[in-house]
């Protein structure tokens, strides 16, 4: 799908991450993906932190560059 301002690019997600995107609920895609990736990946309590601060970038980077 072309979201993003620049009419550059394209993103791709699941089903309901799709959902929050289009809700612009960042909060929940994030918390979605740190649960994911805990699922995963095997990691302590500190890394969790971590890695929620860097997917909540993410997140704010993907949000910032969509359309209005
Ligand atoms: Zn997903």
């Amino acid at each position: 799908m072309a979201v993003f301002a620049s009419e550059s690019g394209q993103w791709a997600a699941c089903r309901k991450c799709t959902g929050l995107v289009r809700k612009r609920d960042w909060k929940a895609l994030t918390n979605r993906a740190v649960k994911e990736f805990v699922k995963r990946h095997r990691i302590s309590k500190q890394e969790v932190t971590a890695v929620r601060a860097q997917l909540a970038e993410v997140d704010r980077l993907f949000a910032e560059h969509m359309k209005p």
